[in-house]
C-alpha cells in the first residue's frame, strides 16, 4: 500500500504542508494601513546588535513548482526579497521540489517570470542565487545515513495505516513502532536497500526517533523519507526515495546559509522539528552554528479571492476560467494579464504589513492601491461600451473636423490627442433617456448637452424599430460651441457626455471583468467555493473607441474616461487590433463591509 503523506497526518491540506487554521481570523478595514516596520525587522535588528551573524542577511523564497504563484505568494515574495534588499542582503529563489508527482518545469519557468515581473531578482555581486532542493538530494541522503549512524533515525516497516493508527491524538500519546529499536547497522542496510529500489512503495519509511509522547504531534517520530517510484522532472529516475518537506527545508536553509527563514503561521508547530534536525546535524558534526531561524508570519487572506493552488487548479481544470492566466484569476500571471501593476501589488503587501495575527484583507485595498498607482500614469481615451447612434442632422454629410483632448488632464505637458468629429457618432446608451427621471442631465428630447471636447447639441427626436426600441437619436449642433474656441462656454449645459465618430472609431472587443466570487469568503468553513462564482465576472462587448486606441501595444494601459482603467490584452491582441480588458472601474462599487 502506498504511503500518502496525508495518511500520516502531516497535512490534511496538501501533501506535505500543514493545514491553514482559519478559525481565528479577524478583519482589517480598507482604511487601516499597517506600518512597514514589523516584528521581523526587529528580530533582524536584534541579531545584528548581538552579533549573532557575521554574514549578510540571507533569506529565501521557497515555492514548490506544482502550480502558478498567486497573490498570497506575492506577500511572501515582497516580505523575503523586500527585507533582504533593505538590509543589503540577498534573497534566494529556491524551488522546494521534493514531490515528484506534481512538479514540472512549466511551473518553474512561470514562477521565475512572476518573481521578476514583481520587480525582484536573486542576483548579488554577479552571482545568481537560484537553487533547487532536488540539487541537495545527495547531501540529504548522506545526512540521513549520518543520522542513522548516530541512532537518531530508523527504518520503520509498518504500513501507512499502522503508522497513522499509532501516532496518537492530541490527548493520547503515540505508541512506539516495534521497529524503533533497530540497530544503526540494520537501519543502514535497510535504508540503502530502500535507495537501491529493492522494496516496493509503502513497505518501509525512514523516521526520526524523537518522542512518541510529545504533546506536539509533529515530534512523534515524523517520516523523513518514503519510497516513490516516480519520475522527477529534474532528477528523472535517479531516485526512488524522496525526502519529506520538514527534513528537506531546514537542511536546504542551512546549506544555503540562510539567516532568517520566513514561513506562514501554519508552520509554527513545525519549528521544533526544524530545530531538532539542525541541532542533531550540528551534534553529528555535519553542520555548524549558528543555525537559520524560522520565523512565522500570518498568511495573506484576501476577501473575494481564493489563495490555494489546489482550488485554483480546480477552477482551471473545471473550465470555470480560461486557464491560469485568466484575468479573473488571483495568480500573478492572471493579475498581470488583467492589468494590475507590480507597483500596486507591492504597495498592498507593504500596507498590510507583517504580523503574527491571522486577518482578512479587503480586496478593495488592492484595488485602491491599483487606482492610486494608475491615476497618474496611463493616458486617457474615449470608449463607448454600449453604443447608440447619434445623428447630427444639421452637420454636413461627408464632412469632419478634428477635436482634441489632453493625454492626461493633470499633466498638460504630456500633450494632446486628437480625434475626428462628424455627422454620425456613437454615444453611450445610458446617456440618453426618452423619459428622464428627475435630476437626469444627459440627453433627452429637447435637452442640450456638451459632447465632451466637441460641440453642444440639442436633442430633436429618436428613430425606433418595429418593436419600439430606440435605434438612433437625432440632434442639432451649435457650430459656435466647439470646446476650446472663443465664446463656446456661453452655452450653459449641465450634461457632458462622451462620444466617438462612427466612421472613424476603432471597433474592438472589450472584456469587462469583475470579481470572480460573489462572496467575501468563498471557501470559508469548507464551503463549496464553486457555488460562489460570480457568473457576471466576465462580459464581452463590442465597443467603439477613439481611433488612436487601435495602435495600443499589448500591455499598454489607458483610462477610458468615465469607465475605468483598461489594458490591451497581452495574449489576444495582434498588431493594429488590440483587445482590451477592464482592469478596474474608477470607483469601488463593492461594499467594503461584509
Ligand atoms: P498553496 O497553499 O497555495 O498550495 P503553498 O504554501 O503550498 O501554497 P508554496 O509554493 O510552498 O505554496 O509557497 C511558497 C511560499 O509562499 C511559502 O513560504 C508559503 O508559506 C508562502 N505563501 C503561500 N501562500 C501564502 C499566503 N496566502 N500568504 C503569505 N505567504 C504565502
Ligand atoms: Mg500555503
Amino acid at each position: 500500500m502506498n504511503i500518502k503523506r496525508n495518511d500520516l497526518k502531516l497535512s490534511p491540506k496538501s501533501d506535505h504542508k500543514p493545514a491553514v487554521h482559519s478559525s481565528a481570523l479577524i478583519k482589517v478595514s480598507t482604511k487601516s494601513v499597517a506600518s512597514t516596520s514589523n516584528f521581523i525587522r526587529n528580530i533582524i535588528d536584534n541579531d545584528k546588535q548581538s552579533g549573532k551573524w557575521n554574514q549578510r542577511v540571507e533569506m529565501r523564497f521557497p515555492p514548490e513548482p506544482n502550480g502558478y504563484l498567486h497573490i498570497g505568494h506575492a506577500k511572501s515574495i515582497c516580505a523575503n526579497f523586500g527585507i533582504a534588499r533593505d538590509y543589503g542582503g540577498v534573497c534566494h529563489l529556491r524551488f522546494d521540489d521534493t514531490n515528484p508527482e506534481k512538479e514540472d518545469m512549466e511551473y518553474v519557468n512561470s514562477i521565475i517570470d512572476s518573481v521578476r515581473w514583481l520587480g525582484f531578482d536573486w542576483k548579488k555581486e554577479d552571482r545568481e542565487h537560484l537553487y533547487f532542493a532536488s540539487d541537495y538530494y545527495d547531501q540529504l541522503y548522506t545526512f540521513a545515513e549520518l543520522l542513522i549512524q548516530h541512532g537518531k533515525v530508523y527504518v520503520d516497516s509498518q504500513n501507512a495505516e499502522q503508522i497513522r493508527m499509532t501516532r496518537g491524538t492530541l490527548i493520547v500519546s503515540g505508541t512506539p513502532s516495534p521497529y524503533r529499536d533497530r540497530t544503526p547497522e540494520e537501519n543502514l542496510q535497510l535504508f540503502r536497500q530502500m535507495k537501491s529500489g529493492k522494496f516496493p512503495e509503502g513497505s518501509h519509511v525512514l523516521r526520526a526517533k524523537i518522542d512518541m509522547a510529545s504533546p506536539n504531534i509533529n515530534m512523534r517520530d515524523p517520516v523523513i523519507y518514503r519510497i516513490r517510484f516516480a519520475h522527477h522532472y529534474r532528477t528523472g529516475d535517479a531516485w526512488c526515495i524522496y525526502p519529506m518537506y520538514d527534513y528537506t527545508h531546514c537542511i536546504s536553509d542551512a546549506l544555503e546559509n540562510i539567516t532568517h527563514s520566513l514561513c506562514t503561521l501554519e508552520f509554527e508547530d513545525h519549528r521544533p522539528l526544524y530545530n531538532w534536525f539542525l541541532s542533531e546535524l550540528i551534534n553529528a558534526g555535519a553542520l555548524t552554528h549558528p543555525m537559520p531561524q524560522q520565523i512565522e508570519f500570518s498568511r495573506l487572506n484576501l476577501t473575494y479571492v481564493i489563495t490555494s493552488k489546489r482550488k485554483l487548479l480546480q477552477l482551471v481544470e473545471g473550465k470555470y476560467v480560461d486557464g491560469w492566466d485568466d484575468p479573473r484569476m488571483p495568480t500573478i500571471v492572471g493579475l498581470r494579464r488583467r492589468g494590475f501593476t507590480p507597483e500596486s501589488i507591492r504597495l498592498m503587501c507593504e500596507r498590510t504589513g507583517l504580523t503574527k495575527v491571522s486577518s482578512w484583507v479587503d480586496f478593495g485595498l488592492l484595488e485602491a492601491a491599483l487606482r492610486e498607482d494608475l491615476d497618474e500614469k496611463p493616458p486617457r481615451a474615449i470608449a463607448v461600451l454600449d453604443p447608440l447612434k447619434l445623428i447630427i442632422d444639421n452637420y454636413p454629410k461627408d464632412s469632419k473636423e478634428i477635436c482634441s483632448a489632453p493625454v492626461h488632464p493633470h499633466h498638460i505637458e504630456r500633450g494632446t490627442r486628437t480625434f475626428p468629429f462628424s455627422r454620425e457618432l456613437w454615444i453611450e446608451r445610458t446617456d440618453f433617456n426618452e423619459t428622464p427621471p428627475k435630476g437626469y442631465f444627459r440627453l433627452f428630447p429637447g435637452n442640450r448637452v456638451r459632447l465632451r471636447y466637441g460641440f453642444v447639441v440639442e436633442c430633436t427626436g429618436v428613430d425606433k424599430d418595429i418593436n419600439s426600441n430606440i435605434i438612433a437619436v437625432h440632434c442639432n449642433y451649435f457650430s459656435d460651441s466647439k470646446s476650446g474656441t472663443q465664446g463656446s462656454n456661453h452655452y450653459k449645459v449641465k450634461g457632458n457626455i462622451h462620444w466617438v465618430s462612427a466612421a472613424h472609431a476603432y471597433c474592438a472587443e472589450v472584456r469587462l471583468y469583475d470579481r470572480l466570487f460573489k462572496e467575501p469568503h468563498p471557501d470559508a468553513n469548507g464551503r463549496d467555493f464553486l457555488k460562489a462564482i460570480n457568473p457576471n465576472a466576465k462580459r464581452v462587448v463590442t465597443a467603439y473607441l477613439e481611433p488612436g486606441a487601435q495602435h495600443f501595444l499589448p500591455e499598454e494601459r489607458a483610462q477610458f474616461e468615465r469607465h475605468g482603467y483598461f489594458i490591451a490584452d497581452r495574449v489576444n491582441s495582434v498588431p493594429g487590433k488590440p483587445v482590451f480588458n477592464r482592469i478596474v472601474s474608477l470607483r469601488n462599487s463593492w461594499s467594503t463591509s461584509e
